[in-house]
């Protein structure tokens, strides 16, 4: 049995939260001179833990470890990118918490039928450039040539960061992975949420990656005077906001696996003594199922056209976004959750409201992720922390589901239920 020891571990998050733009939290955006001073100290980590290395067309740090009996692969990758003035695990936790443990593997002689693929992807946050995920999308042949002529805020192209870095963007195509040699892809995230800790588990099985939709509502009233126009005759549209606000946070509240958010408001003319007869207002769904989205969508609907006739206002909304999302694998969910209960912690899944790499991946193999609590719930901030203790349990869990690691050889079926948007 192999021993995961906490300061090994930790080590490996301390050296790399050096290679930051910022002494507060760490910043390394994609295609930096930290990016560009990390990927030496990560090729090298990687070749101490017996895999081959390479850095691709797009910029991913890749370490490959080959199977005993066959070609087909795991893909085990996060990002290295960070927010500005982020944390020192989200991403970057999804890459060297599954490097220790295949440092240990090397140093312990363990190996297994099939392969292993560790990606560290350049880009996931899309901080730097108008693009986010092109890491992972490129894995997928996902990323255009057209993509390499985006520029960041000072005119640099994604083009000349990438050499920059010692990649060569010319070779953007070799990215593109065939489905036949991938068996599915695996990420541990910090969850960047509070649920994990509420529920005083240190790990969970991801069930999907949200999906999102966002839509615009205006509201037509009638402008007046504030003293003169009786309560019982005024056409206020903010206050037919409030109840919209109020409709909309009561499905979000009362739905399973939705959240959601008014976020945004204009109100005109804005005045203290002016019945406000104009608003505009955002309504954003998070749901990885499409058909709890829709649902939520439409009753807001219906609450806003009864609204309007009651109160006699114009209201109109229209759908301005929607990005679905993806399904975890059920069967790689049902073997995640085999090795947690073997490391005798309760099984317990979620659904993730940010993005994640899986995202793009699901376009290549069936997906799959585990989540580790943090504190308080906090991420994309330099306070983002995690207990040891909890990352050595999720050491025990990956370790577990690697050896254990059940796969069709074939895949095709696999792969095609991954890509269905069922409810979760
Ligand atoms: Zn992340």
């Amino acid at each position: 049995m192999i021993q995961y020891n906490e300061n090994e571990l930790m080590a490996y998050f301390e050296k790399a939260a050096e290679f930051s733009s910022t002494k507060r939290g760490v910043t390394r955006l994609y295609c930096s001179q930290e990016h560009k001073n990390f990927i030496p100290v990560l090729k090298k980590w990687m070749q101490e833990a017996g895999l081959q290395t390479k850095i691709d067309a797009i910029g991913n740090v890749i370490g490959f470890k080959p199977g005993k009996k066959s070609n087909k692969k795991l893909i085990i990758g996060s990002h290295q990118d960070t927010v500005i003035e982020g944390g020192k695990y989200d991403g970057i936790l999804g890459v060297l918490l599954p490097l220790y443990i295949l440092q240990k593997y090397h140093e312990h002689g363990v190996e297994f039928d099939y392969g292993i693929e560790l990606v560290a992807f350049g880009d996931e946050e899309g901080v730097r450039f108008p693009e986010t995920l092109l890491g992972s999308k490129a894995l997928c042949g996902n990323v255009d040539k057209t993509a390499l002529q985006v520029v960041d805020k000072d005119g640099i192209s994604l083009k000349e960061a990438l050499t920059f870095i010692g990649a060569n963007p010319d070779d953007l195509a070799a990215c593109k992975r065939k489905q036949s040699d991938i068996i599915g892809y695996f990420e541990v995230h910090i969850e960047q949420g509070p649920i994990l800790e509420q529920k005083n588990l240190p790990v969970g099985v991801v069930t999907a990656i949200t999906g999102i939709q966002r839509h615009r509502v205006f509201i037509q009233g009638q402008a007046n005077h504030a003293g003169t126009t009786p309560m019982d005759m005024r056409k206020d549209a903010l206050l037919a906001a409030a109840q919209i606000i109020t409709f909309a946070n009561a499905i979000f509240t009362k739905t399973d696996n939705l959240v959601g958010v008014v976020g945004e408001l204009n109100v005109q003319p804005n005045a203290v003594n002016v019945i406000p007869d104009r608003v505009d207002l955002t309504i954003e769904i998070r749901s990885p199922s499409p058909e709890i989205r829709h649902k939520a969508a439409k009753e807001i609907e219906a609450f806003c056209q009864s609204l309007a006739t009651k109160q006699n206002l114009e209201i109109q909304s229209s759908k301005n976004y929607e990005m679905n999302g993806a399904i975890c694998d059920k069967d790689l969910q049902k073997q995640l959750e085999e090795a947690i209960q073997e490391n005798q912690i309760t099984p317990f899944s979620l659904f993730s409201g940010a993005g994640h790499d899986g995202l793009a991946i699901q376009a290549l193999s069936p997906i799959s992720m585990l989540f580790l609590r943090c504190e308080a719930g906090i991420s994309h901030h330099f306070k983002e922390e995690i207990k040891p203790d909890d990352a050595i349990i999720a050491a025990k869990v990956i370790d577990s589901f690697l050896r254990n690691l059940q796969y069709d050889s074939t895949q095709k079926n696999r792969h095609l239920a991954s890509q269905q948007t069922a409810p979760v």
